[in-house]
């Protein structure tokens, strides 16, 4: 069976667009007064319906070969400090969901016809053990930051699709605006620079794990990935990393404005708070 859990502090205080604040809170009050009430009689019955709009999280019970990566995962409370950060930023009119769970290889994507992003266990166990190999230690910190990324590569997938921008349905063209919003939200924070270069590495990992890439992925090869985001990393900043100045990055700077003003445009309906 399995088990929905909706956090607690997301569900009270971060998740909710601040306009519906009053009302959602009078109704968490309302509902837990009753729970409280009933608390002997129906505990099952008491769990809280997950907000209607914005970005949702929710845990799903791994197969057994995922625990790890599980715990980990609600360990760091990655997915909540990720869709709070979105909820905060942007106020998108309907619920996606974002669900930890067990994929068993599918991989990690965002499905418009349930407005579902799946965080797969497997694939992080698949990038921890990539990290581990390479750099013969714990990768908890790496591997938290390929999940921001992760995750924000897939809300990207969610906004095109709630903005229904040009690049829907594009393949390659979807997948490569994709990777500039996860840019774009990591470069918000003062060290997401440091998320999109371990990103960065993590695909140079997987391209030499596995150098022949897949003929039917629509995302770029795991090189070219990884080049956008130095390349991003660099042009949001040249002065804070002369380590990555090279000579074809010289346009970065160009690139990484395009990137921010195209895509704050397009978010400009969801900007409304
Ligand atoms: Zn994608």
């Amino acid at each position: 069976m399995r088990t929905l859990s909706y956090s607690r502090v997301e569900m009270s205080q971060l998740a909710y667009p601040e306009g519906n604040m009053t009302l959602r809170r009078s109704r968490t009050a309302l509902v837990s007064a009753l729970c409280a009430t009933a608390l002997l009689a129906a505990l099952a019955a008491c769990e809280l319906p997950p907000p209607e709009r914005g970005f949702v999280s929710r845990h799903e019970q791994p197969a057994e070969a995922d625990r790890e990566s599980a715990d980990f995962l609600k360990r760091s409370r990655l997915v909540e400090l990720v869709t709070a950060d979105l909820n905060a930023y942007l106020d998108v009119p309907h619920r996606i969901t974002v669900v930890a769970r067990s994929c068993a290889g599918e991989g990690s994507g965002y499905d418009p016809r349930t407005r579902r992003i799946e965080l797969c266990y497997d694939d992080l166990t698949e990038d921890r053990n990539l990290f581990e190999e390479a750099d013969g230690r714990p990768a908890d910190e790496p591997l938290a930051e390929v999940v921001r990324e992760t995750l924000h590569h897939e809300a990207g997938h969610a906004l095109i699709d709630a903005l229904d921008l040009p690049v829907r349905d594009r393949g390659r063209a979807e997948e490569d605006a994709a990777d500039r919003f996860a840019q774009l939200m990591l470069l918000r924070d003062p060290r997401g620079d440091h998320a999109l270069l371990t990103a960065a590495r993590a695909y140079d990992l997987a391209a030499a794990a596995d150098p022949a890439p897949d003929p039917g992925d629509e995302h770029a090869p795991d090189p070219a990935r990884a080049e956008s985001h130095r390349c991003a990393v660099y042009g949001a900043d040249p002065a804070r990393h002369p380590e990555l100045a090279t000579p074809p990055r010289a346009d970065c700077p160009r690139t990484w404005t395009t990137t921010r003003e195209t895509w704050t445009a397009a978010l400009t309906p969801l900007l409304g708070k």
